[in-house]
């Protein structure tokens, strides 16, 4: 917060209407009344998949075949972080630290992103940080679009499951595919745009690893934070 005050900005406070347009009431299920299980469409479909809840939606994930990215993995990196978080933060996929410990954002670019979320006055463990892919990706190349649609299930019930706030989107692949444009992030960031047909703001800004090779472009990323933060009140 001390960065905000230093620039003269306004700190801001949460709201607790956390509930995303259309979702159903979860108090409308009378106490001790088991609510009839959702109508799935066929095993591993988007619409079965959409249905899961957090905990079998990791499991699925930790089983899955879904594309050729399983067989080269040594663990998948679902996502971490506090499921009640605001700010969800979503990178590209996992390198071979990120591999090894099953995290997202744990090797030299996941540093910068802690101190990033630091300058905010956010730890680690307040915000949930995930990737559009689960499965490291072979010598790090860019996730390939139908590596990245056989994830998009889980990734989008992530996000509904989650209701954030205010998504990040950090880098390039993260922020087409969840804005479904094939921009560059230089016209992306430094504006809100809104997820889907949801309301839920979403910031784009460059990824920590581009931060590495272009310190200068840090100030940027400052501005996109703080524009995120605006966009979550
Ligand atoms: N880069 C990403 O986009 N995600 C990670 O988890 C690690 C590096």
């Amino acid at each position: 917060m001390a960065c905000l005050d230093a620039m003269g900005i306004p700190a801001w406070s949460r709201r607790t209407d956390r509930a995303l347009p259309g979702a159903p009431c979860p108090l409308l299920a009378p106490a001790g009344v088991v609510a009839a299980p959702p109508v799935a469409g066929p095993a591993d479909s988007p619409d079965e998949i959409g249905a899961l809840s957090w905990e079998a939606l990791e499991g699925r994930v930790s089983n899955c075949t879904r594309c050729a990215l399983h067989a080269g993995r040594t663990r998948t990196v679902f996502g971490v972080g506090s499921r009640n978080a605001d700010w969800l933060i979503i990178g590209e996929a996992p390198g071979a630290e990120e591999d090894r410990r099953g995290e997202p954002f744990v090797g030299r670019a996941g540093k910068l992103l802690d101190a990033m979320l630091a300058a905010l006055g956010y730890q680690r463990n307040q915000v949930y940080i995930a990737n559009v892919v689960k499965c490291r990706p072979p010598e790090n190349r860019d996730p390939r679009p139908e590596e990245a649609a056989s994830c998009a299930p889980y990734l989008d019930r992530q996000i509904e499951l989650l209701a954030p706030r205010i998504i990040l989107a950090v880098g390039r692949v993260a922020a087409q595919r969840l804005l479904a444009s094939d921009s560059p992030v230089g016209r992306l960031r430094g504006r809100v745009h809104r997820y889907g047909t949801t309301d839920i703001p979403l910031v784009v800004t460059w990824h920590p690893a581009y931060l590495l090779r272009r310190p200068e472009a840090k100030a940027d990323a400052w501005r996109d934070l703080v524009l995120a933060a605006h966009a979550a009140t």
